[in-house]
């Protein structure tokens, strides 16, 4: 052992003036000595030099993620398919076999909400009426500002960021992923919100990520400014630190259910 101690001490010299960091050349040193030795020992010197970044990272906390179908243990829910009572305006909209319909009104929650992660499942009427912005329209917004279009794009030409998946009036989903109508979809969106200086004026904008049924429509999309219809968006004005989650009455029966949110501002994970 002692010549295979001495025969390793000089291979990690040898590396070292190759180059080779202090650690690694030991390692891989006393790891070749083992193996050529068929010494058990090579676990041993193996892990004695594991790489540490050193920067000190908090345990992260351990969250169930549920059934499938389900919600994450430390989730919001904001409609669990029983009632609406988390949103103003629900009283117009019906509820019945785990979901909910629009009609009449747009709904928005009671709770503000900043940067997020949602989940919503929505599916546009399975009887097939209208064209282009006619059909199965609603839609997401973030903040109360910021529309996420909900549309029957499914063989439905319609302008294309004003699609299903569209930042409406701002930019295109990166494709067409909509099932047929009267088919539950999902949307889970990333939003960060707009940040101003003390001054007001913008530092940072709004940005989603999104993805519908599992593919993604945008990347981390900078959002030009809360949703408008005939205007190009803007951050002419401040927006809050906080807003509600809304879903958009525009006359068609599009089903909700299952719709859940996270916190995720770095001052306030779940
Ligand atoms: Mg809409």
């Amino acid at each position: 052992m002692r010549l295979s101690t001495g025969v390793a001490a000089a291979m990690s010299a040898n590396l070292v003036k190759r180059g080779w960091s202090k650690p690694w050349a030991s390692t891989l040193a006393v790891l070749a000595v083992c193996v050529g030795a068929g010494s058990t020992c090579v676990l041993i010197a193996a892990s004695a030099h594991e790489y540490e970044s050193g920067i000190k990272w908090l345990e992260p906390k351990v969250v169930d993620p549920g059934p499938v179908g389900g919600h994450p243990a430390d989730a919001i829910v904001l409609f669990d398919g029983k009632d609406l009572s988390k949103w103003k305006g629900g009283d117009a909209w019906e509820i019945r076999d785990g979901y909910a319909v629009g009609k009449r009104n747009g709904i928005s929650t009671k709770e503000a909400f900043g940067d997020c992660q949602l989940h919503i499942e929505w599916a546009t009427p399975a009887k097939v009426e209208g064209s282009g912005q006619g059909r199965g329209n609603s839609g997401v917004y973030l903040m109360g500002l910021y529309e996420v279009q909900i549309l029957d794009s499914y063989d439905n030409k319609t302008y294309f960021d004003g699609q299903a998946g569209a930042i409406y009036k701002q930019h295109p989903p990166m494709v067409n992923v909509c099932r047929k109508p009267g088919e539950w979809q999902s949307y889970d969106i990333v939003f960060q919100t707009a940040r101003f200086g003390e001054d007001h004026k913008l530092i940072r904008p709004a940005s989603v990520t999104v993805f519908q049924n599992g593919v993604l429509l945008h990347h981390k999309q900078a959002l030009l400014g809360p949703t408008g219809w005939r205007i190009l968006a803007n951050y002419n004005k401040q927006t809050p630190a906080r807003g509600p989650i809304a879903l958009q009455d525009h006359g068609n029966a599009v089903r909700f259910r299952n719709i859940w949110i996270r916190n995720i501002a770095e001052d306030e994970k779940p």
